[in-house]
């Protein structure tokens, strides 16, 4: 039996083409015309002023402390249940990190806990929109706006999802997406981007991006020489990975599709299970169209959970779990604190379990994987 794999980088057939008119036309480093294809794509797609590509999601959230000018002893408030990139962005900045907890629904920062959680410290809000769900954004804006303080969206996994009809990303000042390989679309691997929303932080963004130099606009030919105007670093993406981000991006309605129904099987053919209370299915509420990121079960607890990614693994089924809390792993103890109770951040992460899901998965692949978890609870009863 051949192993299902739980990710596979996504292929549409076009990214060699590209990748090589890159190399072609001799112009290899950022923001050439794949590079400036793709942010204009996603400034038409979001309707922001500026979009910018990133060599990750890490590097953009990074850009989003240094450009709100985050200082040591300014309180950021996450949720725990995430990567740790949200958290360590801010945290190298000096800001205490506030862990919020989850709703059990969607597994995302819980609206009704935030107030709570704001200090006079606070500076930032950093919401995780998790597969692709969004979260409360109406409420959590109004939370925000009551008491001065930004909403970011680490959008990391929100290619081509909607809140109430508008694209998770567009809501905080600023927003980031990542197109590592486990996303719905890569950039040959590794690959993110930074959203824009406050036209105010455009100018200071491109600078930074650009080693502290106002290289963008003296190549937009708005200056006649360029020269270091600002602290910044190189935050760019070469032309080949955007070459091939351009590839994906042509496909990306075909991808998501593709991706929602595998995750609309799972759904159905696991609902039984689900009916006689064996495990739980994602709870989507109605007004969140998500994009088929990822496709998660919760079973009764940490040791079924165990069991069963190993009885699946005996068939060469690779599922996983994330995320360990972060304000239980080594750093999160030592730059942040949980605010108010854990009631769902531990108890959700422990029993949950990812299966593979991924662009061009075949119904074989599929079936084997639903037959898989029936399979573990059957013999259980
Ligand atoms: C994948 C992911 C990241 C990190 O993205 P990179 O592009 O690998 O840096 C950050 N936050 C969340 C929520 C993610 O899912």
């Amino acid at each position: 039996m051949t192993l299902i794999q739980f990710n596979r980088p996504p292929r549409t057939g076009r990214e060699t083409s590209y990748v090589l008119e890159a190399m072609d036309s001799l112009q290899m480093s950022g923001d050439g015309p794949f590079g400036r294809r793709c942010q204009t794509w996603f400034e038409q797609h979001l309707g922001c002023p500026r979009a910018l590509l990133t060599p990750s999601c890490t590097h953009a959230l990074e850009m989003c402390g240094f450009l709100l000018d985050i200082q040591p002893g300014d309180e950021v408030i996450l949720p725990s249940f995430t990567f740790p990139s949200t958290a360590n962005a801010f945290a190298l900045r000096g800001a205490r990190l506030v862990f919020v907890d989850i709703r059990p629904d969607t597994l995302n920062l819980d609206e009704a806990k935030l107030e709570a959680a704001v200090t006079e410290r606070t500076r930032a809000i950093v919401l995780v929109h998790y597969a692709g769900v969004g979260c409360e954004m109406d409420d959590i804006l109004a939370i925000a706006e009551r008491h001065g303080v930004v909403v970011i969206e680490d959008a990391a996994q929100c290619i081509d999802a909607t809140y109430k009809g508008r694209p998770l990303g567009t809501f905080g000042a600023l927003s980031t997406f990542s197109f590592h390989e486990t996303k719905n679309v890569t950039s040959a691997g590794e690959g993110g981007l930074l959203v824009i929303n406050d036209e105010s932080l455009v100018r200071r963004a491109e600078i930074f991006r650009e080693k502290g130099t106002n290289r963008s606009e003296f190549f937009r030919g708005e200056v006649a020489k360029y020269s270091w105007v600002d602290l910044g670093s190189s935050y760019l993406p070469g032309e080949a990975q955007s070459a091939y981000l351009w590839g994906q991006l042509e496909s990306l309605a075909e991808i998501t599709n593709d991706r929602l129904a595998t995750w609309t099987y799972y759904q159905q053919q696991l609902s039984e299970l689900a009916a006689s209370g064996l495990i739980q299915l994602p709870d989507i509420p109605a007004h969140c169209l998500h994009n088929g990121h990822i496709f998660h079960l919760r079973v009764a607890d940490l040791d079924t959970r165990t069991r069963l990614l190993k009885f699946l693994l005996d068939r060469e089924i690779w599922a996983v779990f994330h995320y360990v809390p972060l304000h239980s792993a080594t750093a999160g103890e030592k730059y942040g604190h949980f605010a108010g109770e854990d009631i769902y951040t531990t108890k959700e992460s422990e029993r949950l379990v990812r299966l593979p899901l991924w662009y061009g998965m075949p119904t074989a692949f599929k079936e084997r994987v639903v037959a898989g978890v029936a399979a573990f609870f059957n013999q259980s009863k």
